[in-house]
């Protein structure tokens, strides 16, 4: 399973599918990717091998957009199928999330949201995240506190990337107990759960610690604690291995 997310200059696609090639040696079933165009979030997904993925992914449209994420599915919860596969959105298909890990406290979550009147279309302990973002946004929490809420009500093991369509060019992701590593780029940066998915790309790395989220843009990156939002700076990394 693995996550890619990409922000910069580049067609977004291409480099979350080889990224995403880069992290078949971690296994999966099912992949994902998602991307903002025209203020709509368009989500592509398919069971199996990422080839199956590349073949639905033939269309032009795809190649304008520059940012997106992307993930490989190991399914715990909820059967290896093109559903359960992410990215999931939520219900104003609005935001686009991928997931590693498992959310144990998921069942409540959607017990509260389904009283709510939100609809779930997986089976999968994942919907809840994003569902739950996007329910605190509408309440009228920024984004960011939005991310904050949620995960401070979350039982489990993630790490994740989000998308919301009308920031275009913004990855939001965060981690617990589940790796994420940051990549710094030129006018371009990276998520990944591990370092060869964009080694082509950039050596200048971030480690992402426990309880901690990042908001991406193509020119910058900010991380956040998650326990008291602060803001914080962290050494770069320069990888010297190939
Ligand atoms: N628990 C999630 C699911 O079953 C994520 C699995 C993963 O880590 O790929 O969908």
């Amino acid at each position: 399973c693995g996550i890619i997310g990409y922000t910069g200059h580049r067609p977004a696609t291409p480099i979350i599918i080889e990224g995403l090639k880069r992290l078949e040696y971690r296994g999966y079933d099912s992949a994902g990717v998602a991307f903002c165009l025209q203020n709509k979030v368009h989500v592509f997904k398919s069971q199996g091998k990422l080839n199956n993925l590349e073949n639905k992914l033939c269309s032009q449209e795809i190649y304008l957009t520059t940012t997106g994420i992307g993930h490989t599915r190991w399914a715990t919860h909820g059967l290896p199928t093109e559903k359960n596969a992410h990215p999931h959105l939520s219900q104003n298909k609005r935001f686009a999330l991928v997931h590693n890990g498992i959310i144990e406290n998921f069942k409540e979550l959607k017990h509260y949201l389904k009283g709510k009147g939100i609809q779930f279309n997986s089976d999968t302990d994942t919907e809840v995240l994003v569902q739950l973002i996007a329910y605190y946004h509408e309440q009228g929490k920024s984004i960011l506190d939005a991310i904050y809420e949620t995960l401070n009500q979350v039982k489990g093991s993630y790490a994740f990337a989000l998308i919301e369509c009308a920031h275009p060019n913004t990855i939001w992701a965060g981690r617990h107990s589940s790796p994420l590593i940051l990549g710094i780029g030129q006018g371009e940066n990276f998520i990944a759960s591990d370092i060869p998915a964009f080694l082509n790309y950039t050596r200048e790395v971030i480690f992402l610690e426990d309880n901690e989220i990042v908001e991406l843009t193509p020119s910058t990156y900010q991380i956040y604690s998650l326990k008291n939002k602060k803001g914080i700076s962290r050494k770069v990394t320069t990888i010297n291995w190939d």
